[in-house]
């Protein structure tokens, strides 16, 4: 028995499934969780001595790579003054001065310890704002586990949902409504019917998290247009895309700038950190110059904080974005010919589809679209790659990352295992 096929028996007997988050447990790829034991640099390292080139990257935090050295250095450092203060200090006020001076649209942030939490009080915002408790969503979409977010499109009428897990209450799944992605017809009737009760929008503008299904620019100028006239607020989910596509995201590139944005994975560095950003009328509504409530014990900790600032630092001069773009650019030549592999990248988010259907085809966007034999193919190009020291992402469904820890060696060991 190997080390992590021990340890992975000892933790099914007193953690749930023998993991803290379902993905790890590796179930989609068919196999037991590798236990990981160190990273450093584009490496994971096993408790069994097993070497991975990474392309999970803890699912899109570590931009710079594993182990950063500023970024540890400035951890340290940090870690001698002592690790949570439950009072002000100013190294949020730092990270938080960094984002507002760079990204103009931003006036105001919030921080909090997830995505999770920073959607869910980012939903609370714009119920208060608006004085409405509809939500709408997109199917296809992840934005954490607040009960909310875990609806998905019904079979029945547009907009009707249903509860993607157990333990949601039946007002919070009737207080939502999911439209497909990529329908603009759909997300216009669903405004023409009920916009006077929908407190806001919220989407991922690059859907990330069913692979990668990039949406038209028109697509999503169109929401917020319906946005505008219907009186709801438009939420960009940019946890992932956030710091990533370019410092200021998704709204930097494309100019399309929601209302209020939510932010985690890059933005701590590694360490759990969300943010609520956005304009300063509607942040300020949060407790306690508003009638919002939101807080958190260990919010805005000094140690994360710090891990923040030096990742962001380290990626304000926009150097790192060009080197990931030419990385992502030799893993569209190297996979253009590859058997059985569909590529679909933006920048460094990249989503290896597994399929006969292999000859290219208009770009997949919605869920839908999704060739059927997609899960099934994924499991053997997860285990081949395993095999050859690649760690893909662990998940059909799950984007895979590049970081400026990478080389084009990297790359060619992906490429390699991908041919069959
Ligand atoms: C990861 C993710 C979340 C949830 O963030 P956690 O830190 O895992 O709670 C929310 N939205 C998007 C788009 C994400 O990718």
């Amino acid at each position: 028995m190997s080390r992590s096929e021990e340890l992975f028996e000892r933790a099914r007997r007193v953690i749930p499934g023998g993991v803290h988050s379902p993905v790890r447990s590796l179930r989609a790829v068919g196999r037991k969780p590798l236990f990981i034991e160190r990273a450093d640099g584009a490496m994971l390292t096993d408790v069994d001595g097993n070497r991975y080139v990474d392309f999970c990257m803890a699912f899109g935090p570590m931009i710079l790579g594993h182990r950063h050295p500023a970024v540890r250095d400035a951890v340290a450092a940090a870690l001698d003054r002592g690790w949570s203060f439950g009072a002000a200090e100013a190294v949020s006020l730092e990270l938080a001065e960094t984002i507002t001076s760079r990204i103009e649209w931003v006036e105001s942030v919030r921080f909090v310890n997830s995505g999770t939490e920073a959607v869910m009080s980012a939903l609370r915002l714009a119920r208060a704002a608006t004085g409405r408790d509809g939500i709408l969503k997109f199917e296809g979409c992840y934005h954490g586990h607040a009960d909310a977010m875990l609806i998905g499109a019904g079979s029945g009428l547009a907009g009707s949902a249903t509860a993607d897990s157990a333990g949601i209450p039946a007002g919070v799944v009737s207080d939502t409504l999911v439209a497909p992605l990529d329908d603009d017809a759909r997300v216009q009737q669903i405004f023409a019917e009920r916009g006077a009760r929908i407190a806001a929008a919220i989407i991922e503008p690059v859907p990330a998290n069913c692979g990668l299904l990039p949406q038209r620019l028109e697509f999503l100028r169109s929401l917020a247009r319906l946005c505008r006239r219907h009186g709801a607020l438009l939420i960009f989910d940019e946890v992932i895309t956030g710091f990533r596509m370019a410092f200021g995201g998704f709204a930097e590139v494309s100019g399309l700038c929601p209302d209020i944005v939510t932010w985690g994975k890059v933005i701590g560095g590694g360490f759990p950190v969300g943010a609520i950003a956005g304009r300063r009328d509607l942040l300020r509504q949060f407790a306690p110059d508003g009638a919002v409530y939101q807080a958190g014990t260990l919010s805005a900790n000094p140690v994360a904080m710090t891990a923040g600032l030096a990742t962001l630092g380290a990626l304000l001069d926009g150097a790192v974005y060009g080197r990931l773009e030419e990385l992502g650019q030799d893993l569209d030549t190297m996979l253009a010919d590859a058997a059985g592999i569909r590529l679909q990248r933006c920048g460094s988010m990249f989503w290896l589809i597994a399929t006969s259907d292999d000859e290219g085809g208009p770009v997949i966007r919605t869920k839908a679209h999704i060739p059927q034999d997609a899960a099934q193919g994924y499991v053997g190009l997860f285990r081949r790659a395993l095999e050859g020291g690649v760690y893909l992402p662990p998940s059909p469904y799950e984007v895979g990352f590049l970081s400026a820890a990478h080389s084009r060696t990297d790359i060619e060991a992906l490429a390699a295992n991908c041919a069959r």
